[in-house]
């Protein structure tokens, strides 16, 4: 078995425990293999190994990467989830599936123009700030609502759910009460009859899985637990990377 078909392997079995801790359906946590920094041919492996969902940070390096796996693109789902330039849209609207990183309108209305209009609607996050970070991207808790009433009605795009990014070492707390605001904005949609699919919490990495599942995450994004060391320092700034 390769090194990847090992790890993926090992992190479903974390999702499974995670899972029966929180009492929850494992069916209901999706993983994305974050595959920035690493090789084409590296998703293949993981795909070969059952994996059909990968997340990018850099436009250019996943439209290449995406090119490069052409053969298998009907299978993948891909997902944008690094800072967004708005002369840039227009590739992520072409390219992928899921743009995770939306943290604000003026992005968002850009992708609904360009998204291809024989291709699916974009599924599309709304990216929180929920430890406050000046550096980190994301509205703030108190705007997610509002904004999310304006998303809702992009055409060419599905609004469905929100993501977040909390520092190293954010509380339990804090995961619990983005889980919350969650279910107040679905509330919200719902009861303003808004037709979207808002099912997802994306939040929990390789190192805060089990904590993001407890707190209610529908879907995780795993990059170092499947592919291994990225180098840190370039790390640091792709989470921190203002506009
Ligand atoms: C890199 C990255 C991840 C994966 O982080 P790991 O710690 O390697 O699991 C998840 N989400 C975003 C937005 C990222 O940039």
């Amino acid at each position: 078995m390769s090194a990847i078909a090992e790890n993926l392997l090992q992190v479903s079995s974390r999702i499974q425990r995670a899972c029966e801790i929180a009492k929850r359906d494992k069916k209901d946590v999706g993983l994305v293999a974050v595959s920035k920094k690493h090789s084409a041919e590296m998703v293949r492996a993981a795909y070969e190994a059952g994996q059909i969902a990968f997340g990018e940070n850099y436009v250019q390096e996943g439209v290449d990467k995406i090119a490069a796996l052409q053969d298998i693109r009907q299978q993948i789902t891909w997902h944008f989830i690094g800072p967004i330039q708005s002369n840039k849209t227009r590739f992520i609207a072409e390219s992928f599936d899921w743009v995770q990183s939306i943290n604000r309108l003026k992005i968002a209305q850009r992708l609904s123009e360009q998204r291809p209009l024989d291709l699916n609607n974009l599924n599309i996050c709304l990216q929180v700030n929920i430890s406050g970070e000046s550096s980190k991207n994301g509205v703030t808790p108190s705007e997610a609502l509002l904004t999310c009433m304006d998303l809702v009605k992009l055409p060419n795009l599905s609004l469905r759910g929100l993501m977040a990014i909390p520092e190293p070492g954010a509380s339990l707390q804090s995961m619990k009460e983005f889980h919350q605001l969650f279910i107040e904005i679905q509330k919200h949609l719902m009861k303003n009859q808004f037709r979207t699919q808002f099912d997802t919490l994306s939040i929990g990495m390789s190192d805060d899985l089990e904590q993001s599942i407890l707190a209610g995450s529908t879907m995780v994004r795993i990059g170092t637990a499947i592919f291994g060391a990225r180098n840190i320092e370039e790390d640091q700034e792709d989470l921190n990377t203002a506009q």
